[in-house]
């Protein structure tokens, strides 16, 4: 296998430096710049035994051509030459950065004056040779130079081989404690190049090989067949996209066993954003997953359980109905032959089961109007009316009931409305019925209202028990009660009011610090019109008529 290291090196091009070459072995060129040639050829001659490669240039133009094209050890530059002289070559050369400070000898004929000494060196010679030149102090300057730049490169090479030691020392303990890390971890780890091809796999990734040995790197060798050409496609698109990728599938565990796991492919990238290779985990999630599919198999059982039971409380209530009207007119009848005398046996038995069907017939609608609400069935037949008159008609029937407690109405007269009214009389009745079984100790109960605007506003108001605020939502829900069964009630009545006032396209809810005796408040809040189209001509000019009222 293929280590991490080589990994990151993958033309395998490597140097660890064990073989740096002799001082003298390492290669120099000197380029030799002349317009004679024959002076080239004597140069030549004299430099030979120094083991260089010597380079000849006729012209100022060639020499600087020659010194962009390789690296040079010294020039050797004579200055009076036709064309570019020997100063302009060397100002040009130590413009450039990459030869400034490459070393020139000048070669010159010309008088040895001072002035002309100067010139040389302000044009950047290192030395000064004047022709006829003594061949002995020549060679000995020029390998003087020569030397210099072999122990340069000889520096070089070895920082440059002591750098790459440190460097691949670092890869190696970084591969080693990859190596550490991944092999003690559950869960299975590959590395792939930037191709996509695997090279590594910790222990558990290959144990999920479906060979013997558990020696394949593969990531898709060990992914169930049925989930293997998903995995298949988002690998090579993360492959294109150089994007991570993620997939829950299965892996094989043992020869026919297959767990769940969740499989990330992320790429590793280096500073400058490009992809060396990639590593792909995968997570065991089986128990996770299994328990989700029973959840999902609990849900639905739960689901269709509940189904079955409200198809049943649906059929149930309304086959309950005929019976108990058969019953209370069979009661009524057998009261009447009686005289209507209710104050003793058969009489008062008869006029209890009257009562005690009519508690059974509410209790039958209740549970026919959540079904309808459920259903999405419960019609509307919207009439124009003052809300101040339901609101005080309501509240005097309830008030009969109520001998402990006193219902105020404040609703201002003309808050006109297009809906249901049967239906709002419903919703009244059980927010004032509420009002009246949460306060047992009596006291007062408000029923306010008033219009804002294309809306109209209406609450019931009590100093009752109260609710606390995490019930505020759950007491909507069907047989949903803050309260137990202390207080009698089956929990539907918020249902069937919430459902009535969300087809009227209104709200309800309910604001309570729930604490004895601050009680509770419940606010309505509807449109003043529910739907155009069920309103009759009248019914428009009426609903004009209370805006303008209002
Ligand atoms: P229930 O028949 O139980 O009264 P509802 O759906 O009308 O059913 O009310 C649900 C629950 O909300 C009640 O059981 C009670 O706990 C709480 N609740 C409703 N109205 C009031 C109120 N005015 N004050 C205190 N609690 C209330």
């Amino acid at each position: 296998m293929q280590t991490l290291h080589e990994a990151s090196e993958p033309n395998g091009s490597r140097s660890n430096g064990r073989h740096l070459a002799r001082v003298e072995s390492i290669p120099a060129s000197i380029l030799l710049v002349d317009d004679a040639p024959a002076n080239l050829t004597a140069l030549e001659a004299v430099l030979e035994p120094l083991d260089a490669r010597l380079v000849r240039a006729n012209s100022g133009e060639e020499a600087l051509w020659k010194i962009l094209a390789e690296e040079f050890a010294l020039v050797l530059l004579d200055v009076q030459m036709p064309g570019m002289d020997g100063f302009r070559v060397a100002s040009m050369i130590r413009a450039r950065p990459s030869t400034s400070t490459l070393p020139i000898i000048f070669l010159t004929a010309l008088s040895r004056e001072p002035s002309h000494v100067f010139k040389g060196y302000e044009h950047g010679a290192v030395d000064y040779i004047v022709k006829p030149f003594d061949p002995s102090v020549l060679r000995s300057k020029v390998s003087v130079f020569l030397d210099l730049y072999r122990k340069t490169k000889l520096i070089e090479q070895q920082a440059e081989a002591l750098r790459l030691k440190e460097r691949q020392e670092l890869e190696r303990r970084n591969e080693h404690r990859f190596r550490g890390v991944t092999e003690s971890v559950a869960d299975c780890i590959w590395a792939a190049r930037p191709s996509g091809a695997f090279y590594y796999a910790n222990r558990n990734a290959r144990q999920c090989s479906p060979r013997p040995a558990g020696d394949s790197f593969s990531l898709l060798e060990a992914v169930h067949p049925e989930d293997s050409t998903e995995l298949e496609r988002l690998w090579s698109h993360a492959l294109n996209a150089g994007e991570p990728f993620e997939l829950e599938c299965r892996m094989r565990h043992s020869e026919e066993d297959w767990r769940w796991h969740i499989t990330r492919g992320v790429p590793e990238c280096d500073e400058d954003g490009r992809i060396l290779g990639w590593i792909v985990s995968a997570t065991d999630i089986h128990r996770r997953k299994q328990a989700e599919e029973t959840l999902v198999a609990a849900e639905q059982q739960l689901r269709l359980a509940n189904e079955a039971k409200d198809a049943f409380l649906a059929a149930a209530s309304h086959e309950l109905r005929s019976p108990l009207s058969i019953l209370k007119a069979q009661a009524q009848l057998a009261v009447r032959r009686l005289g209507n005398d209710t104050s003793d046996f058969p009489g008062k038995a008869f006029a209890l089961i009257d009562r005690q069907v009519d508690r059974m017939a509410r209790l039958v609608e209740e549970l026919l109007d959540v079904s309808r609400i459920q259903h999405g069935r419960l019609s509307l037949e919207p009439e124009q009316f003052d809300l101040a008159d339901l609101a005080f008609e309501v509240s005097e029937r309830m008030q009969m009931t109520a001998s402990a407690h006193e219902i105020r109405c404040e609703v201002p007269r003309g808050t006109f409305l297009t809906a249901d009214r049967g239906r709002l009389d419903q919703v009244l009745t059980n927010l004032l019925t509420n009002a009246i079984r949460y306060s047992p100790g009596g006291g007062e109960i408000l029923v306010g209202g008033e219009a804002l605007g294309h809306e109209v506003r209406f609450f019931v108001r009590d100093r009752g028990i109260g609710i606390p605020p995490e019930n505020h939502r759950t007491i909507f829900e069907r047989f949903g009660r803050a309260h137990g069964s202390r207080y009698g009630g089956l929990g539907l009545g918020l249902t069937i009011t919430e459902g009535i006032v969300l087809q009227h396209g209104g709200r309800i809810w309910v604001e309570s610090e729930g604490e004895h005796g601050k009680g509770s408040t419940f606010y309505v809040q509807l449109p003043r019109s529910i739907d155009s189209e069920v309103l009759t001509t009248d019914g428009m000019a009426a609903e004009a008529n209370a805006n303008a009222v209002a």
